[in-house]
């Protein structure tokens, strides 16, 4: 990356910068663990506050042509890109699902490194000034995506003040941990706090035996790096020696084969899931997925699947994704990091559980998302006839009331039309045309092809998921368990319908 695209893409933030303490084996071939501040732990936390949509934007936008692709989401993010935006409610749902928000946004705009940078983040009201209905229930985090009670569109930026201020009920110590404390994280990112007395458990807690000869070497973060590390924790199991003592750039690209099933959960009013049906063209002879055909339903649950945080992508797959260093995160909050580390006693639950903020829930939900209910924002009006502003704290000014959003109804694919879903996640309006050149292509004739209608509901949703972040034929790993597809001849699966 040349000097001025580094420039470009740091932002803000270049000059913020942060000094780890790296503690290196004897044989200068590992980082065992290195210390780190509160603000560094808070960085790293957000992470998982980071829905999946903005991660692939973030790295396509930070690596450009080297951008590493993750699993299927690139080409799903890229297909729905690249969807013209009528097959959207609005050209806002299409803006909205590529630039997913999240709903921790009133504290990573706290952070000292916000790589997300959501202190620019902008909300809307109705487009008309004059608008006689009250202002502060009719907000919107996207231009073009609600509407207004009036029936105009919610279209009219209006700024957030102070949005780096304590929003109510935060404690001036700390974003995510306390203040001024000390970590310490291993190699693949697990997170302890650095507590004096306790070394034997603190590393075993880090997974460390051996220490002999180890060496310390002071290591300065700033915004590429803790992008490099944002890309390490999803592709290697070692993202600190792999910045730290090899080539940067040269991450171990860890690409475990996805493993069969997913783990069982109770889920919250799962009850309420539907089930969509994805036709799948299967090739007979191999019985290979080819690509599959869905209605809207489908491609708004491909859709919703950018909306979702890493650490609700960690909690819907029990904590057993492909992105270990998120994993190891994710199991440190549960494990070593005690509430008196942590800023508020709710963190816990809105990093290990996240909501997906208010109007981001499909009403074609197939995985059982939570929404927020608590925008944490308030609405102002000053005395000057044109001053409002929101902002995360009811202090602001005397007459603050709290926000409500609204929305388009949960829908991000508009009407009823068929699209075509290749195994990467990318998606295209069905065209007949289309569907012959591929097969025409693959060398495959009619005569060889089947459809096979597939039943898609919670497990089949979360499979999907989990081979998303890491496979290219997402489609094939996470419906090779099925029944209709993982063919047994002659015992026709009850309740399925075969089409030859
Ligand atoms: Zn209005």
């Amino acid at each position: 990356m040349s000097d001025a695209d580094e420039a470009e893409t740091s932002g803000a933030d270049e000059e913020v910068q942060f000094t780890l303490k790296a503690v290196i084996n004897r044989h200068k071939t590992k980082v065992l663990f290195a210390e780190i501040d509160s603000q560094f732990a808070d960085a790293l936390l957000s992470f998982l506050t980071m829905p999946l949509g903005k991660m692939v934007k973030l790295l396509n936008d930070h690596y450009r042509d080297e951008a590493p692709p993750i699993g299927s989401l690139t080409s799903l993010y890229s297909g729905l890109s690249n969807l013209d935006s009528r097959h959207f409610w609005t050209e806002g749902c299409k803006i909205m699902l590529l630039n997913p928000r999240s709903s921790l946004e009133y504290k990573c705009s706290r952070l000292k490194l916000d790589i997300n940078d959501t202190r620019l983040e902008k909300y809307f009201c109705c487009e008309d000034p004059r608008c006689s209905r009250p202002r502060y229930s009719n907000i919107s985090m996207h231009r073009d995506v609600g509407v207004c009670a009036c029936g105009r569109s919610l279209n009219r930026e209006i700024g957030v003040r102070n949005s780096c201020e304590l929003a109510d009920g935060d404690r001036d110590d700390g974003v995510f941990v306390v203040a001024n404390e000390s970590f310490l994280i291993s190699d693949d990112l697990r997170l302890v706090p650095n507590v004096a007395g306790s070394v034997m458990g603190t590393l075993k807690n880090l997974g460390i035996t051996d220490m002999d000869g180890a060496e310390l070497r002071n290591v300065v973060f700033g915004f590429d790096e803790v992008i490099d590390l944002l890309k390490g924790s999803l592709l290697s199991r070692t993202p600190l020696s792999d910045m730290i003592i090899l080539n940067r750039r040269k991450f171990y690209i860890a690409r475990p084969k996805p493993e069969r099933g997913i783990h069982e959960r109770e889920f919250e009013g799962s009850s309420s899931i539907k089930k969509t049906i994805l036709k799948v063209t299967v090739q007979k002879s191999t019985n290979k997925l080819l690509f599959a055909q869905s209605n809207n339903d489908f491609v708004d649950f491909l859709c919703s699947l950018l909306t979702f945080p890493l650490g609700g992508v960690e909690y819907h797959l029990c904590n057993n994704t492909p992105f270990k260093g998120i994993d190891n995160l994710y199991t440190s909050l549960a494990d070593f990091i005690g509430d008196e580390y942590l800023a508020n006693a709710d963190i816990r639950k809105s990093l290990m559980k996240p909501s997906l903020p208010h109007g981001y829930m499909s009403e074609n939900k197939i995985l059982p998302l939570v929404g927020n209910t608590d925008p944490r924002l308030f609405y102002h009006k000053g005395l000057g006839m044109d001053e409002e502003w929101l902002s995360y704290s009811s202090r602001d000014s005397k007459c603050a009331r709290a926000i409500k959003y609204r929305n388009n109804g949960g829908y991000y694919i508009n009407g009823r039309k068929m699209y075509m879903v290749s195994d990467d996640l990318t998606v295209t309006p069905l065209c007949m045309i289309s569907i012959f050149s591929i097969l025409k292509d693959m060398k495959i004739t009619l005569s060889d092809v089947k459809e096979v209608e597939v039943p898609i509901g919670v497990d089949e949703g979360l499979s999907i998921l989990k081979a998303s972040l890491t496979s290219t034929t997402a489609l094939t790993d996470g419906l090779m368990l099925n029944p209709v597809l993982n063919k047994k001849p002659k015992q026709e699966p009850r309740g399925y319908f075969m089409h030859y």
